[in-house]
C-alpha cells in the first residue's frame, strides 16, 4: 500500500506530520551517528514517539523546512513508500 502527497497534507492542504515513523526509519545518510545499525534511528521508540522530541536535531524538524506544503507532504509521501510501500 503506497501513499501520496494528499496523505500526508489536512483538509486546508497543509502538511501535517501523521507520525508515520518512516523518516525515523531510514536515517544511515542523514543521521549516520542514530543508526542503530538497520537504518531505524536508536531514538525511536516502540510506540513510534522520538525518545528525544524536544532535543531532537535539526533536520528532523520537518515544519521548519524551507519547502512549500506540497513538497514536505510529497517527501514524506516517498519516504512513506520506500519504508512501509513493498509490504
Ligand atoms: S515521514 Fe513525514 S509524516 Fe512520517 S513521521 Fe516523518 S515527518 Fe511525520
Ligand atoms: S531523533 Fe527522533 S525524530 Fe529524529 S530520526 Fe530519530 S526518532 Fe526520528
Amino acid at each position: 500500500m503506497t501513499k501520496d502527497a494528499e496523505d500526508f497534507m489536512d483538509e486546508n492542504r497543509r502538511w501535517v506530520c501523521t507520525r508515520c515513523t518512516a523518516c525515523c526509519r531510514m536515517v544511515s545518510d542523514i543521521l549516520p551517528d542514530l543508526d542503530r545499525g538497520d537504518g531505524v534511528c536508536s531514538n525511536l521508540g516502540l510506540n513510534g514517539k522520538c525518545l528525544i522530541y524536544e532535543d531532537r536535531p535539526a533536520v528532523c524538524r520537518v515544519e521548519n523546512f524551507p519547502a512549500t506544503e506540497k513538497q514536505k507532504a510529497s517527501a514524506c509521501a516517498a519516504m512513506y513508500n520506500i519504508v512501509f510501500g513493498h509490504h
